[in-house]
This record gives C-alpha cells, sequence and structure tokens, in this order.
C-alpha cells in the first residue's frame, strides 16, 4: 500500500481543508518552524487510528481539534482521510478488488468518532485489521520519529518480539485469537 493522498480538515493548524498528494518516491515536507511539518505526520498516525493523545503530542484527544487563532475561531470537527494505493497488491484479501482505499476518521468536540472506509461507517477495529502486518499500524514501525531508534535498541525482548511479529505479519492472527478467547 502507498499513501497517494491526504485530505486533512480542522485537524491541530490546519483549519481550512487542505490537500496534500504524495507522488511515487521520496516525498519531503519543508517548511519553516511551527509551519505544521509534524502535524501532518500526526494525521497521518491519526487516521490510522491512533488512540493515544500523547503520542499525537497532546493532553488530551481533544487537542487535534482545531482550537483557534488570533484570526480563526475554533472549529467543531477534525476530519482526515488518507487514500491509499492498492496497486501493489500488499493488501489483505477483503480489499483486493480495490485500486485504491479511502481510510476517514472523524472527532466533534463532544468526544464523538466516526471512522469510514471508502465512506462507509466502520468500526475503529476494521481500520487497525486493514493496517495490521503491514508494518503501518500505531505500535509499528513505519514512522520512525525522533528517539524512536534508541527506544528500540534500549527496549525488553516482548516489547521488540511484538515488532518482529509485525514484520513477520503473525500480529493479526493474534488479536484473532485474543478476541476468539474472549468469545
Ligand atoms: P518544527 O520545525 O519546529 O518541528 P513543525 O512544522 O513540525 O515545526 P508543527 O509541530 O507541525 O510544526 O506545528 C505546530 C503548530 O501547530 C503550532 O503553531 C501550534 O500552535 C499549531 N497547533 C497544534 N495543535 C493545534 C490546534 N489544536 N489548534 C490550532 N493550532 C494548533
Ligand atoms: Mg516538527
Amino acid at each position: 500500500m502507498r499513501i497517494k493522498r491526504l485530505d486533512i480538515g480542522g485537524f491541530k493548524s490546519f483549519v481550512d481543508k487542505a490537500s496534500l498528494d504524495f507522488q511515487q518516491g521520496i516525498t519531503g515536507i519543508v517548511g519553516p518552524n511551527g509551519c505544521g511539518k509534524s502535524n501532518v505526520v500526526d494525521a497521518i498516525r491519526w487516521v490510522m487510528g491512533e488512540q493515544s493523545a500523547k503520542n499525537l503530542r497532546g493532553k488530551s484527544m481533544e487537542d487535534v481539534i482545531f482550537g483557534g487563532s488570533e484570526l480563526r475561531k475554533p472549529v467543531g470537527m477534525a476530519e482526515v482521510s488518507m487514500v491509499l494505493s492498492t496497486d501493489d497488491g500488499r493488501v489483505s484479501a477483503k480489499y483486493l478488488g480495490y485500486h485504491e482505499i479511502q481510510v476517514t476518521r472523524r472527532l466533534y468536540r463532544d468526544g464523538e468518532s466516526e471512522y469510514f472506509i471508502n465512506k462507509t461507517p466502520c468500526r475503529l477495529m476494521d481500520i487497525t485489521e486493514l493496517f495490521m502486518d503491514t508494518g503501518v499500524g500505531a505500535r509499528a514501525y513505519s514512522i520512525i520519529e525522533q528517539g524512536k531508534i534508541g527506544m528500540i535498541l534500549h527496549s525488553k525482548p516482548e516489547e521488540r518480539r511484538f515488532l518482529i511479529e509485525e514484520a513477520a505479519g503473525v500480529t493479526k492472527f493474534k488479536a484473532r485469537k485474543q478476541v476468539a478467547l474472549k468469545k
């Protein structure tokens, strides 16, 4: 899977809707301090289902909603959509027939959350499953932020095992086993 486009609206500093196209190859995001580069990475992490406000550099999840500036009033909802290309075929069987998958997440100030895959409402779990074993999930290794390399090197064997299992493609089966055992 490859990121094709990211649509961000009401999320952190992106008060108006912004659309970012990602071409084949490497994309670099440049700009002065505080212009919102890291907020783009936060948006990607968030739309993939991140549940920890701390990992999004906030105190509570509400902090992802545009909170106002000198010129603009706060808004009531944050929405991020990510369009993925499935042309490399590395996608679970469920989505093999699709050229593109669009994943959307919304959060309202009253705390209500919505998740969509291809504009159809879904559960957070469906989004988590979509990314499992691709190396892209919230706990996976596709986003290497400052300090992450050191964290991996110093992590406990069980934590490191999680990354190895994700790379080996067994995370999904472990998650399903856990659900089955609970039933
Ligand atoms: P640096 O080069 O210093 O790493 P950056 O380009 O990565 O900067 P970001 O951290 O992405 O910058 O953006 C920080 C800006 O986003 C700050 O100006 C901050 O006020 C703004 N911001 C973050 N959350 C919100 C929010 N909920 N509402 C409005 N603005 C926000
Ligand atoms: Mg930054």
